[in-house]
């Protein structure tokens, strides 16, 4: 992040509701949405300080941050909240924007593992876990990190070596599709 914040846009919080479908500046910094997010001690931007920056227009300190991308999209935040702000509504529509505007993100892994994941969610409808792995360790040259964590979760059969489709792939691909051309139309 920056060492300096930049006001660079009014506009953002606008943005930011059309995107996410809530009322993004009703925001009155209780950090309930933070106190509750499993994700907060490994951000480096909590939820309700994202908030804030986004009132203030800091568009940059937003989208670079890693913090978007750590977020696990568990809504545990838009439960929280008083005011009944889809939180994690507000994270997704700052991803798509990051993505939009090919932000620099400190840490690239982020974005290839948001990469992988969807895509693997693309074709077979639901994550498959060890396609996923072997692709973001393809893109993002992270080929070594957390094998020591494999033999175990074998050992649990958390790992699949063949994929299973979801009933709905077809259907999940359509949605991707959709989003896809809605995309080009901006
Ligand atoms: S959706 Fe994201 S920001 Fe909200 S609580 Fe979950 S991890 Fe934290
Ligand atoms: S819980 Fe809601 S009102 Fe409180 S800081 Fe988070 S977004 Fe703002």
């Amino acid at each position: 992040m920056n060492d300096t914040l930049q006001w660079t846009d009014a506009s953002l919080v606008r943005e930011v509701e059309r995107r996410s479908g809530t009322p993004a500046s009703a925001c009155f910094q209780c950090h309930k949405c933070s106190s509750g997010c499993p994700v907060a001690p490994d951000m480096d931007l909590m939820s309700s300080q994202i908030m804030r920056l986004v009132h203030l227009g800091a568009k940059d300190e937003i989208l670079e941050s890693e913090a978007i991308w750590a977020c696990a999209s568990c809504e545990a935040c838009s439960t929280r909240c008083p005011m009944g702000i889809d939180v994690a509504a507000v994270m997704d529509a700052l991803r798509m924007m990051a993505v939009e505007r090919k932000a620099e993100v400190a840490d690239a892994r982020a974005t290839s593992f948001n990469k992988a994941f969807l895509t693997s969610v693309r074709w077979h409808g639901r994550v498959f876990e060890l396609g996923m792995m072997t692709l973001y360790k393809l893109t993002s040259r992270d080929l070594f990190a957390d094998m020591d964590k494999v033999p175990r979760m074998l050992a649990k059969r958390k790992l699949a070596f063949l994929p299973h489709f979801s009933k709905s792939a077809k259907l999940v691909r359509k949605v991707f599709q959709r989003a896809q051309e809605e995309e080009k139309k901006r």
